[in-house]
């Protein structure tokens, strides 16, 4: 599952089993860039069936409950760019 990120979010809204929000911090994650080493493999087709096999690709991870997260295209231009 990829969720979008939310105008002004900055940290994870996935709840957990409790119904709390987990509030992870949310990282950059390049799924298919060769360092990145991502060994879900269902979440990888996942993200080659929407956005394609593009070794520049960027979303978020959360890096506590791993949720997965669009950027809107404004940030994603930004991260292009820095
Ligand atoms: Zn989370």
């Amino acid at each position: 599952m990829i969720k979008d990120l939310l105008p002004g979010q900055v940290v994870c809204n996935e709840k957990n089993e409790k119904g709390k929000p987990c509030h992870g911090k949310l990282k950059r994650y390049y799924p298919f860039a060769s360092y990145f080493n991502e060994t879900d493999s269902g979440r990888l087709d996942e993200i080659k069936r929407e956005f394609g096999q593009d070794p520049k690709l960027v979303l978020l991870r959360c890096e506590d409950c791993r949720m997965i997260y669009r950027l809107p295209q404004v940030l994603k231009e930004q991260l292009k760019q820095a």
